[in-house]
Order: structure tokens, then C-alpha cells, then sequence
């Protein structure tokens, strides 16, 4: 392959399965993790190795990586972009979902971005895209725990970029508004959940996923001695 790999993480729906079709397009080989293989499957993208795989186990993880790294080469860039989104006000909410929230956007890409970091120091090459979010650079009622989550990833990034920067290696953090996937269907709390489809509707709509994906390649694509630190895209009708 002329083209370097690329690990996507939640790749079996929404901004995730988006960005494995543009980076596919671009000629990329691809490893594309989820729990859910069937999805990945379905699109049917060349030189994609298909994994069920939980990030929130760095062993399951670990593994499907070197089998990608033994196929395709090294890992050129890891997208981080696996998360659930669980919203109830903090007083009603449930410490299950509370943990599954910290152990899915925050564990999981801690486990994803221990993987490859070593070895892209190692090489003074690659790139990790973290998928934060509107909700981590502001506070959203009902969003207590995600946007923890979220805020915690978009310094976690910040941090690493500063320490690897003398290695070459990028650390992008690409924090979306409101798009357009399943994300908001698993919170299980009916009135952030109608909440939420409302104010999109209001809006005139959420962001396609397209639309994010489109900005993650374009960051990657940019040479390598540029950074692109922090990209927040939003709807031009979303207020907050
Ligand atoms: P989706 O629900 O459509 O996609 C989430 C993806 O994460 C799925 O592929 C899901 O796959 C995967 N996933 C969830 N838990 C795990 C796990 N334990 N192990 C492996 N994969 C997992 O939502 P989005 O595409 O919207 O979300 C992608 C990212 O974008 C998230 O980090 C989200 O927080 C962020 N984001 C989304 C926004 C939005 O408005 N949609 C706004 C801002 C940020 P599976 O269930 O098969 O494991």
C-alpha cells in the first residue's frame, strides 16, 4: 500500500463509519474498531480490517492493532472517536452510566493513544484525533458527566500534544456541535433525549457526519509539521 494505515475507533455508525468512507476514498488501508462488526462490514470499504472490539479493553485493543500494523505497516493516525453520550440531570442520574461514560470517551481513548504513542515517538511521525466536543470547552444542563468526559479529553489531548510535539507527533482535538447520528437514541433519560431532537429541529438541523469527517481528513491531510490543535464545528444556527 503507497498510502499509510489508519485506526478508527466507533467506525460502525455516525461520525466514526463517516470517516472510514473519506479516508477509504483517500486510499488509506483502514482498521476499523467497534463491538458491533456487522455495520463495519456493510460498508464494504477496500483494505479495511473489520474488528469487534470493546476500547475499553486495551488487551482486545492491542491485539487488533498489531495484527493491522503486521498487514498494512505502522499507524500512521489513530481517530479516537468511540463515546456514548448518557444525559439525565445529575440528580436522577445513574452511576452505571456515569462509569460506562468515563470508561468508554475517556479510558478508552487513554487505551487507544497509550497503543500507538511510543511507537509514533519512536518514528517522529504520526497523528492521534481525538473526538471531543462542544460539550468539552462549555458546560450543557443534563450533560454533567459527558461533558467531564469531554473536557477531560480535550486536556488530556492538549497535554500529550505539548509533550510530543518535540517528537513530531500531532495531537488534534475535533470538537463537534450538534450532528446528526445515533448518539443521542442511547440516553435513556426521554426528556434530554427530547430535548435534544427539538432544539435540532429548531435549528434546522444537526450537522451531517460528512461534514465532520470532511474536517478530520482535511487536519490529517495538512504536512505534517502543521498542527491543527483544536478545530469546534458547529451548526451556524446553534446558539450555545
Ligand atoms: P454514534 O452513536 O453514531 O457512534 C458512536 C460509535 O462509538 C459507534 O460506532 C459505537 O459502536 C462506538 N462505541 C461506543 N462504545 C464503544 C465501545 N465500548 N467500544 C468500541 N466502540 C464503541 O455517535 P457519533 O458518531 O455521534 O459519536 C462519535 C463521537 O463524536 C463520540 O465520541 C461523541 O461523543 C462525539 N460527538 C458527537 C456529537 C453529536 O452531536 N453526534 C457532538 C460532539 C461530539 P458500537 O456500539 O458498535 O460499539
Amino acid at each position: 500500500m503507497s498510502k499509510p494505515l489508519i485506526v478508527i475507533t466507533g467506525a460502525s455508525s455516525g461520525i466514526g463509519a463517516a470517516t472510514a468512507q473519506v479516508f477509504a476514498a483517500a486510499g488509506h488501508p483502514l482498521l476499523l474498531l467497534a463491538r458491533r462488526l456487522e455495520p463495519m462490514l456493510e460498508l464494504q470499504l477496500p483494505n479495511a480490517l473489520c474488528c469487534a472490539v470493546d476500547i475499553r479493553d486495551a488487551e482486545a485493543m492491542n491485539r487488533a492493532l498489531e495484527a493491522a500494523g503486521a498487514q498494512y505497516g505502522p499507524v500512521d493516525c489513530l481517530v479516537n472517536n468511540a463515546g456514548v453520550m448518557l444525559n439525565a440531570p445529575f440528580i436522577e442520574g445513574d452511576p452505571q452510566q456515569w462509569s460506562e461514560m468515563i470508561d468508554i470517551n475517556l479510558k478508552g481513548a487513554l487505551n487507544g493513544m497509550r497503543i500507538v504513542a511510543r511507537d509514533m515517538a519512536n518514528r517522529q511521525s504520526g497523528s492521534i484525533i481525538n473526538i471531543g466536543s462542544i460539550a468539552g470547552r462549555k458546560t450543557f444542563d443534563n450533560h454533567a458527566v459527558y461533558c467531564g468526559t469531554k473536557f477531560a479529553l480535550h486536556a488530556i489531548t492538549e497535554t500529550v500534544r505539548q509533550e510530543l510535539a518535540g517528537s513530531k507527533v500531532r495531537l488534534i482535538t475535533i470538537a463537534p456541535g450538534m450532528v446528526e447520528t445515533e448518539l443521542v437514541n442511547h440516553t435513556t433519560h426521554e426528556a434530554s433525549r427530547e430535548g435534544w431532537r427539538s432544539y435540532a429541529g429548531q435549528i434546522g438541523g444537526a450537522l451531517s457526519a460528512q461534514s465532520i469527517a470532511q474536517a478530520i481528513l482535511w487536519s490529517y491531510q495538512m504536512p505534517q509539521s502543521v498542527c491543527v490543535r483544536e478545530m469546534v464545528i458547529c451548526p451556524t444556527g446553534q446558539e450555545p
